[in-house]
């Protein structure tokens, strides 16, 4: 693999970050500072970004007293400070509302409306405000969009153009068959082609009455439907932003699995009707529920990454999310033990190893230069395996056995009964030994990982204040 593109989705503006943001985005994180250490960081591009259009906009801003641009300015912004405090590395952040985007989606509109893949028809339907979308009878259930259990699900009506998505599903079946792109996980796969092979009808791509949206460029009484809009971030980055068009398509889409559809089926239709080339994996991930209760704003359990991450910091919290469940199913977080897990894994874990191992340097006041500067890094392959398999829990996991592997040796091989030479020898083996761990925590825990390697590569090594402070229970 030459580059790495990945993508979270742009995250809708019509309200604040949450942990689901947090979780999808930190994962995309992980993977991008994998792959710049393995191929590179002018090699990788990770785009994260706001989805900013479309009539929710308008009512939440009207809600806010504020201007739809004032507002999506304002929860955007909130968006990129959360992604600050979380650690998140991402190369550009993309805004819908960018001039340059909207030129880019026209430019698509139109090749695929004179390519005849855009027709005018009458369109009737059941809508739900909340997914911005019609909903298909199987959406609907006891008369409420499963998503959305508390919006009013209302009959529409309009003129729309439409896009051929039943003359191209063929298309898309074959290329999904064949591996031209592939679904992840593979349950998830099946889900698709399943739903696929039970046909699909054309889908509506333009409103009326939305002014805050892109206009259609060859009828201006329309806007451009806020999904069709957002789905073309992905591809209107290359084109926007200087020197990363070589890095079209992208290698990697993440996103939780409820709008795995627009990007497994409508995404690639969208794409295989310009000739342009596929995503190659997109993988969605679970959902998860909080201390066993379904998030919802009127159970009041939705949580701000924020408020975590001052609790538990920033790599704290990393930790925390990412070993809560594996990625590919649906989990619990169980923010009830994260106090705990906080205690055992971190201030007791990786933290009390490195303290243990730098107090013996320092009490034995050799220089341990010469040994750091030797240390070659290598990525472990059973973590490469993992990542490989989109399994970043599985990978952090290798990582803590190996940091309970080594304490047990420690525990057992008693280095501070030892003195002389045969002291030397043992902490020149811990050096080498905690270096490749550290080098192999970058992509999960990347502040730490620099905390030791800072430790240990210096002349006089020294105890240093904990990594993760204890917490009370
Ligand atoms: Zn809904």
């Amino acid at each position: 693999m030459k580059k790495f593109y990945v993508t979270t989705p742009i995250y809708y503006v019509n309200d604040k970050p949450h942990i689901g943001h947090a979780y999808t985005t930190i994962i995309a994180d992980v993977f991008a500072r994998y792959y710049r250490q393995k191929i590179g960081k002018e090699n990788v591009f990770f785009l994260t970004g706001t989805d900013e259009h479309g009539a929710k906009i308008i009512q939440a801003a009207k809600k806010n007293n504020q201007s739809p641009r004032d507002f999506v300015d304002q929860v955007s912004n909130q968006y990129q400070v959360a992604w600050k405090a979380l650690g998140i590395s991402n190369d550009y952040f993309f805004r819908t509302t960018n001039p340059n985007h909207k030129k880019t989606v026209q430019d698509m509109l139109q090749t695929l409306y004179d390519k005849g893949y855009i027709y005018k028809s009458l369109y009737k339907g059941i809508y739900c405000v909340g997914c911005e979308k019609y909903l298909t009878e199987d959406e609907i259930i006891n008369e409420k969009c499963p998503h959305h259990p508390t919006t009013e699900l209302t009959e529409q009506e309009e003129e729309n153009y439409f896009f051929k998505l039943r003359d191209l599903t063929p298309k898309v079946l074959e290329a999904l068959e064949t591996e031209k792109y592939r679904v992840l996980p593979i349950e998830k796969r099946n889900e698709i082609l399943g739903k696929i092979r039970g046909g699909i009808n054309d889908i509506s791509i333009s409103r009326t009455g939305v002014d805050w949206g892109i206009p259609v460029p060859w009828d201006n009484k329309h806007t451009v439907y806020v999904w069709v809009d957002a789905l073309f971030n992905y591809y209107s980055a290359t084109r926007i932003i200087p020197q990363k068009e070589h890095f079209w398509p992208v290698d990697l889409h993440l996103m939780a699995k409820d709008i795995l559809w627009f990007h497994a089926l409508i995404w690639e239709a969208l794409l295989l009707a310009l000739d342009k080339e596929l995503p190659k994996v997109i993988f969605a991930h679970g959902f998860f529920s909080i201390d066993g209760q379904k998030m919802s704003k009127s159970l009041g359990n939705i949580i701000d990454p924020l408020e975590l991450v001052n609790s538990y910091g920033t790599d704290g919290l990393r930790y925390l999310l990412l070993t809560s469940f594996a990625i590919g199913n649906d989990g619990d977080i169980s923010l009830s033990k994260f106090k705990e897990k906080y205690n055992s894994d971190l201030a007791n874990g990786i933290g009390n190893l490195v303290s243990r191992i730098a107090r013996l340097c320092e009490q034995s006041k050799y220089n341990f230069i010469p040994v750091f500067e030797k240390v070659k890094f290598k990525l472990d392959l059973s973590i490469e395996k993992a990542m490989t398999e989109y399994r970043p829990d599985e990978a952090i996991k290798i990582i803590w056995n190996q940091i309970q592997k080594f304490d047990k040796d420690i525990h057992n091989e008693q280095p501070w009964t030892l003195s002389g030479e045969k002291l030397q020898k043992i902490l020149e083996s811990y050096i080498e030994r905690i270096i490749p761990i550290a080098h192999n925590l970058k992509p999960f825990l990347p502040d730490t990982a620099e905390k030791i390697i800072a430790i240990f590569g210096t002349e006089k090594i020294i105890k240093p204040e904990s990594l993760f402070r204890r917490k009370n229970l």
